[in-house]
């Protein structure tokens, strides 16, 4: 049987946590019998962090989400850092850079401020993190150059170019994939999958966002992994079994969980 990882979603947005027992049911059963559920402020942090309490197999990643600073200070970093304390956290995240919905240069030096605290409470903790950059692939690489993370971590739904993708290889980070390697017009998204290493390769849903193709438009779930794995088996011409077990490795590896 081959086993599933969803290294990246929300089953603490209201859209699937008003039916969350069923979203986990639903993974389970279609063999994703592991999940890793983010935050993206400190509320959401919190709440990742009980759902990940009611399963075995499920983890969380705490943190401020570039588009969600409104609610940083300092004091809500120190009751991320306590989140922490719970073994069922093994991430930052997710943090980084959004310059897709922020214009101002002003807004972009805020984010890197709290990008760059949350990588130094990741690094007092030995924590990988979970990066969101959303046209900012040459502040990420520079800010990750600048300001290294010990424990590493992941660009998640990795939308940059193949050349920076290469550029945070040789630092050491891993790479998510979701709903766009199955769209039909996202050429660079599957030149990175083509190109990736199988041992820095992660699968994700970004749930409830990003629905992959056949189910473009719909809830996105843990569930629909199958759907990119099969993708990224067809893109890289490697049987999909072999993709999921370096997946599972690859998870069990930067995360530190025994899988
Ligand atoms: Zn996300």
């Amino acid at each position: 049987m081959i086993e599933y990882i969803d290294s990246h979603c929300h089953p603490n947005d209201e859209s699937l946590l008003v039916r969350f027992d069923e979203v986990v049911g639903n993974a389970f059963a279609a063999d994703v019998r592991t999940m890793l559920f983010i935050g993206w402020d400190l509320e959401s942090s919190k709440k990742a962090v009980q759902l990940a309490e009611k399963y075995d197999g499920c983890y969380a990643a705490v943190g401020f989400h570039p588009e969600n600073l409104e609610g940083v200070s300092d004091d809500a970093l120190l009751e991320i850092k306590d989140l922490c304390k719970n073994p069922k956290v093994v991430a930052i995240g997710e943090i980084g850079l959004d310059y897709h919905w922020f214009k101002d240069p002003k807004d972009h030096e805020n984010q890197k401020k709290w990008f760059v605290k949350q990588i130094e409470l990741a690094n007092e903790l030995n924590l990988p993190v979970s990066i969101h950059a959303r046209d900012a692939s040459g502040d990420t690489l520079a800010l990750l150059k600048k300001h290294p993370v010990n424990a590493k971590g992941v660009l998640h739904c990795y939308s940059g170019s193949v050349e920076t993708m290469r550029e945070l290889l040789k630092l050491g980070y891993y790479f998510g994939f979701d709903g766009p390697i199955t769209f039909k017009n996202a050429k660079e998204p599957k030149a990175c999958v083509a190109e990736i290493p199988l041992d820095r390769l992660l699968s994700e849903t970004d749930s409830p966002y990003m629905a992959p193709t056949p189910l473009r438009g719909t809830v996105n779930e843990p569930k629909n992994i199958p759907l990119i794995v099969s993708a990224m088996a067809e893109i890289k011409g490697i049987p999909i079994g072999d993709i999921a077990e370096a997946i599972r490795r690859n998870f069990a590896e930067l995360f530190r969980v025994k899988q």
